[in-house]
């Protein structure tokens, strides 16, 4: 199958041909239709992620059809449409059984544990656990950019945020996990405010529901007290870098809720932290990893209700050959909507 692959970090990936993979007896593969192009994959690419191993592909985001079953899968059969949350369960841990695949203590992630979807075929572990049918209408590009950016947005808004009508959230990055995360806490009924450098993304925010937008360049706490007369209720950090985390953190009122986000690695690993709010204000802060399988249903039944549109989040379409260059610039800022890799 067509590939990209690199062979060392930091060194430009290319597209090779290597050996179709072969179902596990609990697993499948699928045939990748559409895979988004992530900051996860430039960390990864970077070698900021332990996990993985040399020679490896990557590519996490993504949506397909069952092209083989392993003799133990019972759900899924040969042609489904489907994608994949892109932390996937092992089935047998303590989290697992708890229903919380996406923090199993044996997870297996597409793109960092084991070779991902930048390629024709992806093998999946746990289909059972792990694989989700797409809604008929929904289109492969779109169904990728659900497995990290859209449904890790629901489940810090939702499951994490618990974020309900009248709150004030701020979303600091408003890249296509902020932009995720202003559409669906606007649509939970949230006033929101988006933060950005941007005011290309400042505009789209406010498109998708932000009742306010604000540059980040500015004093972005105080501008945020002012506006909500006191201050958000729920914040998140959905880029992942000292400055927001911090800005994130402040801008809370008392009792409010930090949500990280956005991925903090490599030189961003250890922020320091303003822990006298956090002690004397009783702020809770929550980390947010993903979401399960099983709480897709109620992000695809908000989508197919037209509450959601993660649709307008998609940004260039791009063959494979273009995904090693795509890759190695994730770091630069993002182009406004997610770029996914759509011919193969
Ligand atoms: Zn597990
Ligand atoms: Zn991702």
């Amino acid at each position: 199958m067509k590939a990209v692959l690199f062979e060392k970090f930091q060194e430009a990936p290319k597209v090779v041909n290597v050996a179709d993979p072969a179902p596990e007896a609990h697993g499948v593969v699928l045939k990748v239709e559409a895979t988004g192009v992530c900051r996860s994959d430039w960390h990864g690419w970077m070698g900021h992620d332990s996990d993985i191993d040399l020679p490896h592909i990557p590519g996490h985001e993504l949506a397909g059809v069952v092209e083989a079953v392993g003799k133990d899968v019972k759900n899924w059969k040969v042609g489904d449409r489907v994608t994949v949350p892109f932390i996937c369960g092992c089935g047998s841990c303590s989290e697992c059984h708890a229903g919380h695949q996406q923090v199993c203590l044996h997870q297996e992630q597409p793109g960092f544990t084991h070779w991902g979807s930048f390629a024709e075929y992806v093998p999946i572990h746990q289909a059972d656990l792990n694989v989700v049918a797409l809604p008929e209408a929904m289109d492969f590009a779109t169904a990728a950019s659900l497995g990290c950016r859209f449904a890790t947005s629901f489940r810090a808004v939702i499951d994490q945020g618990k974020v309900s009508a009248g709150q004030w959230v701020a979303v600091h990055g408003c890249g296509g996990v902020g932009l995720s995360a202003v559409m669906i806490a606007s649509a939970a009924g949230a006033n929101v405010i988006g933060v950005d450098l941007d005011p290309e993304k400042l505009a789209l925010a406010k498109e998708l529901g932000a009742v306010a937008a604000i540059d980040g360049k500015g004093d972005v706490v105080e501008a945020i007290k002012e506006i909500t007369k006191g201050g958000a209720h729920v914040s998140l950090d959905a880029l992942g870098h000292p400055a927001t985390m911090t800005n994130s953190i402040l801008c809370l009122r008392p009792r409010g809720k930090h949500i990280q986000v956005g991925l903090m690695l490599g030189d961003h690993a250890a922020p320091a932290v303003p822990m006298p709010k956090i002690v004397g204000q009783e702020i809770e802060l929550l980390g947010s990893h993903g979401m399960q399988a099983h709480r897709y249903g109620a992000m695809l039944d908000m989508v197919e209700s037209g509450k959601l549109n993660p649709a307008r989040l998609v940004g260039d379409k791009i063959s494979i050959d273009a995904a090693p260059e795509a890759l190695m610039n994730m770091d630069k800022f993002q182009s406004v909507g997610a770029t996914v890799i759509t011919s193969f």
